[in-house]
């Protein structure tokens, strides 16, 4: 089973590197780093040699960096908790964003799809589902059609697809409407004030894409800079519902149906508090980045119960332990892809995602740090820690390298040797930063 027992710590060592990662890459391969003297360009002493084959598993093992908590829950996690990070980053500031920007006024919005048809629902207070029935949470019907025969597959399935330009259109309309509101034409509107915003999106019951956004008012450098006067939580709450609900995206024509896509009537716009302490009426920066990060690892498979990753036939779906609702939408979505006219919208590469191409949390370039740039600060980190000669006064750095993708997972000797391995200990809200073998 394992090489032999010598071998072990040096394999945790490298197994503790993936930091959980049950799917890591595997690669094989060099990499060396050589000095450069800048003056004369010889190439001087090796800095750094690594080879695959000299590694306790044989190869280089990668993290695979999945956000799907289905895929991998180490992976998913640390990018729950980069996103916690990038959202808090640009409410309270830190990580190089200014903390001024804790005084502009922000909100936290959501945007909802339009109705598709009757779903099976729990109406508030504690009325009957329109079926008759008195649906407990987590009830598996909830969110499905009530006449599966009458609900608007293929409207659901293209409002998917195009929410993304949806989103896209209302911004646009939102600086629109704030420039209006401040009394200045859109042109002056730059020099006065900034908006930004971290958004994601998630799946509802019944397979429709909404989305969750911290919108913010900054001065005319973003988050640098004071913002006017007139901006008010208030003013920017009555903009965000003007735009949403004048958004509006004109879609294909199909069998003589004309498709418009528009946001539902359902918009909430909610003002964040910098206070750290809740009085359980308002959102506070913590519960709103909290939220945003946890469904930042969510796919259409954490709610609607659909498929984690994309399907090559629709055969598969006959196997697939998925809902009756998801199995529709997806069907829906992959016939629907079969139409030349419909082709940019790639429904069959992303039938799995009810249509739904768009990236899971984006935001804009003001708004905080990247996870770029939080990926860069772990690898720095790892760097230091491997303590590699660095290059001295002078010098540059080449790096020669050259890897073969060898495959996916570990071994089970691996599996089982990485599942004994402590968990290192995460400070409360940081990232869980372990050193890897190799850099
Ligand atoms: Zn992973
Ligand atoms: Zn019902």
């Amino acid at each position: 089973m394992l090489a032999s027992l010598g071998t072990m710590p040096e394999l945790a060592h490298q197994l503790s590197g993936l930091g959980g990662c049950t799917h890591p890459v595997r690669l094989d391969g060099h990499r060396t780093e050589y000095a450069v003297d800048q003056t004369t360009g010889e190439i001087g002493r090796v800095l750094h040699h690594l080879d695959s084959s000299t590694l306790p598993s044989g190869q280089l093992l990668v993290r695979c960096n999945n956000r799907r908590a289905t895929r991998c829950a180490a992976c998913a996690e640390t990018y729950r908790r980069d996103t916690y990070h990038l959202i808090t980053a640009g409410l309270r500031g830190g990580k190089g964003t200014p903390e001024r920007v804790a005084v502009h006024p922000r909100v936290f919005a959501t945007f909802t799809a339009p109705s598709f048809g009757p779903v099976h629902n729990r109406p508030s207070g504690g009325r009957d589902c329109r079926c008759g029935a008195r649906h407990e949470e987590g009830d598996a019907v909830l969110g499905t059609p009530l006449d599966p025969e009458t609900y608007d597959y293929e409207a659901a399935v293209l409002w998917n697809a195009h929410a993304g330009a949806l989103w896209r259109r209302f911004s646009i309309y939102l600086r629109r409407e704030v420039a209006k509101r401040a009394g200045l034409t859109q042109r002056a509107f730059r020099d006065h004030a900034r908006i930004s915003f971290a958004k994601v999106a998630e799946y509802q019951k019944r397979g429709a894409v909404h989305f969750h956004a911290v919108i913010r008012l900054d001065g005319p450098e973003g988050g640098d800079s004071p913002p006017p006067a007139w901006a008010t939580a208030e003013l920017l709450t009555d903009a965000i519902r003007a735009a949403a609900t004048t958004a509006r995206v004109d879609g294909p024509m199909i069998d003589d149906q004309a498709h418009t896509f528009v946001f539902g009537r359902q918009l909430d716009v909610r003002p964040i508090r910098s206070a750290d302490f809740d009085d359980g009426q308002e959102l506070t920066e913590r519960a709103v980045a909290a939220y945003i990060a946890k469904y930042a690892t969510k796919g259409a498979e954490a709610t609607t119960g659909s498929l984690d990753r994309p399907i090559r036939f629709l055969a598969e779906l006959a196997q697939a332990r998925i809902t009756e609702h998801a199995r529709r939408m997806i069907r829906t979505a992959w016939t629907l892809g079969a139409r030349p006219e419909l082709s940019d919208l790639r429904l069959r590469a992303w039938a799995h995602m009810l249509g739904f191409r768009g990236h899971f949390s984006t935001k804009s370039r003001r708004y905080s740090t990247t996870l770029g740039a939080l990926r860069d600060a772990r690898a720095d980190w790892r760097r230091a820690q491997a303590a590699a000669p660095a290059p001295q006064d002078g010098e540059t750095t080449l790096v020669l390298a050259h890897w073969v993708f060898a495959g996916t997972g570990l071994s089970r000797a691996e599996a089982w040797l990485a599942a004994s391995l402590e968990p290192a200990p995460g400070t409360e809200g940081e990232p869980t930063w372990t050193p890897a073998a190799t850099s």
